[in-house]
């Protein structure tokens, strides 16, 4: 595995599906692990990264922009509002809005700071009590909130449940995008990024497998 195999898979799999790779972002995801492994990624030119927990996303990131420069960086795990400010100034993209009173503290704070990440709307697509999301049959009327709050939605991003089909969950996503027209779609880890990407991804976010598995904590 590594950057170059996985750059490879992502390439041959939009091909199969009869679109361009540069439609394709691939986030390397690069939370709990060390950081020799994200320098080696970082010298191989790779400037997209995703992380999950903003505390160390800040422990870490301010010293590698310095380093190397401009990195567009995702959040992709859950958001507490109090946390809001740190990671509208941290991140590029923000992929966890997950329910109103995190669109109404973005909206606000944007006014303040006068900027705001792009947001994409995490829906539960399998509908799992544990996970985070905007259910399936909420998405709609949420998005039209947060486009009412003017907030920069550009796209959807969900998890699958693990013991489920993920290409039924995709293409769920897809759907719910098309008929809100959002065009950015972040969905497809390392184990299913192929089929996401078969099903319209435009972001897929990958970690173990260009990384090695994580360390555990
Ligand atoms: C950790 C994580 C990933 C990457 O998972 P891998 O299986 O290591 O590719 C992708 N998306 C989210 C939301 C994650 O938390």
């Amino acid at each position: 595995m590594g950057l170059t195999d996985i750059r490879q898979k992502i390439d041959k799999a939009a091909k199969r599906a009869g679109r361009a790779a540069s439609e394709i972002s691939l986030i390397a995801v690069s939370k709990k692990q060390p950081d020799e492994r994200v320098e080696a990624v970082l010298d191989q030119g790779h400037r997209v990264f995703g992380e999950n927990r903003v505390q160390e996303a800040q422990d870490k990131w301010p010293a590698f922009r310095d380093r190397y420069g401009p990195c567009e960086l995702h959040l992709i795990g859950p958001l507490q509002t109090n946390k809001a400010r740190a990671a509208m100034e941290l991140f590029d993209a923000i992929q966890v809005l997950d329910r109103l009173k995190l669109a109404k503290t973005l909206a606000r704070l944007a006014q303040e700071i006068g900027r705001c990440p792009d947001l994409f709307v995490q829906v539960n697509t399998g509908e799992e009590d544990q996970k985070a999301g905007i259910l399936p049959a909420e998405a709609d009327s949420f998005i039209s909130e947060c486009r009412a709050m003017d907030l920069p939605l550009r796209g959807l991003m969900c998890i699958p449940p693990i013991d489920e089909e993920p290409a039924l969950h995709f293409a769920l996503l897809g759907k719910i995008a098309a008929r809100n027209g959002i065009g950015e779609l972040s969905m497809g880890m390392s184990g299913d990024f192929e089929s996401a990407i078969a099903q319209g991804a435009t972001h897929v976010r990958v970690g173990s497998a260009i990384f090695g598995d994580r360390p555990s904590d």
